[in-house]
């Protein structure tokens, strides 16, 4: 008994270990031997993905939701670690607790999601109340662990995740208040600019173009991000600093469209673009040379220098990443440090970002130069303005490109030819 113990502790520890060296599979394995033990055998159904019998065990049987294994991990955590998005959404809907548990490494529930890479699952966790600050054994949240195995997408979902009563707190009325700080009618639109995982100024002013009700309460609006980018990071038991900052930024976005529609209401001329288009296109206006967005690149820098605790790691790393690339072109822009920064960094990267706003995997290309990639015509045609000093340009570059790859492409396949021979 004492030797089994022994063994099971060494093992555990290991794969504790090898999380941290990027060897999960070793992990899972580990954890693999250690389920076959004698296990309530609901473990066992789950690891199948039996939902049916795990039901059974449930309903009929009348098994504890939050039955342990012996390394105190429950029905829902094996779910999560084995990435049965049925079984969890089930295990959920009876209740059981996403912080539950009582792992021997403290692991919970969102740390196996985001070490098994479901953002699915991750984003299930989290609506049911998942606590993303809670951390393991060796001090990693859940983030930091499934950023440690590659798993960037389940960072993005984890960090950039906001519960809707961070929201709709603000559309009740507080005590001395005559109206609440938010309209009702505003609070699912705000709450699809601060669930957004890209915050380029080009994308939100987008969000607030096809939203009119958002840009005509724009001050209160602005006021209520600030406010809860404020509350992010005084709150005591989990500082939030990549939301906190997210929301200074989003914040620092809509007072720059505020300032451009105060400009608007007090222009008597004739007015032919409507004021946010205006904004729009000033975000993408680029120099000369080569196009490169300066004025985005100044507002943004400056954005991120208001940002009111300079205590926070994140505000450090942003300004030291600023004051490096002082050659603007050089390096990413102001916009991809900012998502990187909320997103995590993604370590190879096989897409194209749009060129007016930023957004990841954009397919649609310039039918001309081929050598720029949008969303849509949304896109393409805010960013034409720019893009139509450079196109012919590019059209060339692209071609000489391509006529090199191909001419590679030809010696490989002859050199391959005559080595054949
Ligand atoms: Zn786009
Ligand atoms: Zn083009």
């Amino acid at each position: 008994m004492d030797n089994d113990q022994a063994v099971t502790t060494d093992t555990v520890s290991n794969g504790a270990v090898n999380v941290d060296s990027h060897n999960v599979a070793e992990n899972e394995q580990s954890m693999d031997k250690e389920t076959k033990k004698e296990e309530h055998p609901i473990f066992k159904l789950i690891e199948e993905g039996n939902i049916d019998a795990v039901q059974k065990q449930i309903d009929v049987e009348g098994v504890s939701i939050e039955t342990e294994d012996s390394h105190g991990m429950t029905p829902l955590m094996h779910a999560s670690w084995k990435g049965r998005t049925d079984i969890v959404e089930f295990l959920l809907k009876q209740g059981a607790s996403p912080n539950g548990g009582n792992h021997e490494h403290d692991y919970t529930c969102l740390h196996f999601a985001g070490l098994a890479g479901s953002t699915e699952i991750c984003r299930m966790l989290l609506e049911a109340g998942a606590k993303a600050y809670h951390t393991n054994s060796v001090n990693r949240t859940a983030a930091a662990m499934a950023a440690f195995v590659g798993n960037h997408s389940c960072v993005a979902v984890i960090n950039n995740f906001v519960s809707k009563e961070e929201v709709w707190c603000y559309t009740r009325k507080q005590p001395l208040e005559s109206e609440p700080k938010l309209p009702q009618e505003l609070a699912k639109s705000v709450y699809k600019i601060v669930m957004s995982m890209n915050t380029n100024p080009v994308r939100i002013g987008l969000i607030l173009r096809e939203e009119p009700k958002l840009v005509e309460n724009i001050k209160k609006v602005a006021n209520v991000l600030e406010l809860m980018s404020d509350k992010q990071f005084k709150n005591r038991q989990d500082v939030n600093e990549i939301l906190s900052l997210k929301f200074h930024i989003l914040h620092y976005i809509l007072k720059g469209i505020m300032k451009e529609k105060e400009i608007d209401e007090k222009r008597t001329e004739e007015k032919k673009t409507p004021f946010i288009d205006r904004w729009i296109k000033g975000m993408l206006l680029g120099r000369d040379t080569d196009g490169f967005a300066a004025y985005q690149e100044n507002f943004l820098r400056q954005g991120v220098k208001e940002f009111p605790f300079p205590e926070s790691q994140l505000f450090k790393m942003l300004v030291t990443n600023f004051s490096h690339c002082k050659n603007y072109g050089e390096g990413q822009t102001a916009a991809e440090y900012i998502n990187a920064a909320f997103n995590g960094q993604k370590g190879f990267k096989d897409f194209e970002n749009c060129a007016s706003c930023g957004e990841e995997k954009a397919e649609k290309k310039c039918s001309s130069c081929k050598a720029v990639f949008y969303c849509d015509q949304v896109c393409q045609k805010l960013h034409w303005f720019m893009h139509k000093k450079f196109c012919a340009a590019m059209k060339i570059q692209q071609e000489k490109m391509d006529a090199l790859k191909e001419q590679n492409e030809k010696n490989d396949k002859e050199s391959a030819k005559s080595q054949a021979a």
